[in-house]
């Protein structure tokens, strides 16, 4: 794409988008004087998508006027709620539906796969993370360790940023029981090759889960063709569920039926046909949906299946090319006016673009003239254009007002 700093370039972008239109089905934050909002936060907290109103007043109204009926005669019974969501969610992450279930929250589930895939042994005992792992992410992994009877100062190794993967497997791969690394690092925006790092992990007898927090509903993924072991993600950043919502997990296809695999059980992970027997002896269902603890929260996953319907009518593929226009635009525009962390090769980066900035000042000049955006210390203003709801128009404008703002 041959870019070009104008209006009127800008313009022509957004009115040859075959997705603008999706800007419509969400709620805009307004800025003070009324006005739409550059809104480059979704890495964080996704918009709200229009149809979520009426998706929890079917739910309210369902619980109202139905009671505990709702959960066999509801619009969508509550029963079996999470399953109106699995097809989508699959489409999200690459995966067969077999291999996908919206249960817990993120860190609940990243410990949930660690129960049933970190299993240490006196040589094979370590985990690897990449180095600026989010921190809950870091404590869970450390946790897990620390059960374990292991220590995290031996146990714990990091994949420095940059560093070449495979020589670290070459030198450390047979220690290494799992490695867990984030889809997209949340602080840098770096994605990483999942296919390149799941290969090099197996051939090394590794274990290899993802956190999929930055990447879900931003990355193009196939986590099934990829051969990934495992993956957790939350649905609150971009896939728009609301904060705080119910999180996504993936367990490969291939782990569908292996009792061997010890687990934390619970009821709603037990087979449907006799879960409501109440029988003392757990019997898993088949596939990720057999990870489940309890009967889940349908005032969290109705926002979430309004807005993953929105995905599955919008398709990845096609969010995916719109974001590397967006992003590619918006890398374009900074160019020689910004320190940019992310790397600028777009298979190695999803949306979301972090400036190096000498103080804090750029980002509260933003912020003053109605960019929501984010600030992480000690130096990076993060940013995140987008494909469902911010145009090329926003990420112009923003470059405008950040050249002012440096
Ligand atoms: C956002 C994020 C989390 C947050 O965890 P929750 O359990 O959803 O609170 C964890 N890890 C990563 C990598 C994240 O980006």
């Amino acid at each position: 794409m041959k870019y070009e700093n104008s209006a009127a370039f800008t313009e022509k972008m957004d009115a040859t988008d075959p997705l603008s239109g999706y800007r419509k089905k969400f709620h805009i934050p307004k800025t003070k004087s009324g006005e739409d909002s550059i809104y480059f936060c979704g890495n964080s907290l996704g918009l709200q998508p229009i149809t979520v109103a009426d998706a929890l007043k079917q739910e309210l109204d369902d619980w109202k006027n139905l009671g505990v009926e709702g959960h066999f005669k509801g619009k969508h019974p509550w029963r079996d709620y999470h399953e109106f969501l699995t097809q989508q969610m699959a489409h999200v992450v690459g995966a067969k539906p077999i291999e996908v279930v919206v249960m817990n929250n993120l860190t609940v589930n990243l410990h949930l796969m660690m129960v049933s895939f970190y299993r240490p042994t006196k040589t094979r005992y370590k985990i690897l993370i990449e180095s600026g792992a989010f921190p809950s992410d870091q404590y869970a992994v450390k946790s897990q360790i620390l059960f374990h009877g292991f220590d995290p100062a031996t146990s714990l190794v990091e994949l420095k940023t940059g560093e070449d993967i495979e020589a670290l497997l070459e030198r450390e791969g047979d220690s290494i029981a799992l490695i867990l690394l984030g889809g997209v690092n949340y602080y840098t925006g770096q994605l990483f090759n999942i296919e390149k790092i799941t290969q090099a992990g197996h051939k090394k007898g590794c274990i290899v889960g993802f956190d999929l927090a930055h990447a879900a509903g931003n990355a193009l993924l196939k986590l099934h063709d990829w051969d990934v072991d495992f993956a957790a993600w939350c649905s609150y950043k971009y896939l728009n569920g609301g904060p705080g919502c119910v999180a996504g997990c993936f367990v490969h296809e291939r782990f569908a039926d292996d009792a061997s695999l010890p687990r934390f059980a619970g009821w709603w992970g037990h087979d449907k046909a006799s879960r409501f027997k109440m029988g003392p002896d757990f019997k898993a269902i088949p596939g990720a949906e057999g990870w489940q603890l309890s009967n889940p929260s349908i005032f969290g996953m109705a926002p979430l299946k309004a807005s993953l319907d929105i995905f599955y009518e919008a398709k990845m593929e096609n969010l995916r090319k719109k974001s590397e226009l967006l992003t590619g635009y918006l890398a374009f525009l900074l160019e020689g006016k910004a320190e940019i962390m992310t790397p600028s090769a777009p298979e190695q980066r999803g949306c979301q673009l972090s400036i190096r900035t000498k103080s804090k000042k750029p980002y509260e000049a933003l912020t003053a003239a109605g960019v929501i955006c984010d600030w992480r210390e000690p130096d990076c203003i993060r940013v995140a254009p987008v494909p469902l709801y911010n145009t090329f128009m926003d990420v112009y404008r923003f470059s405008k007002i950040f050249a002012e703002a440096a």
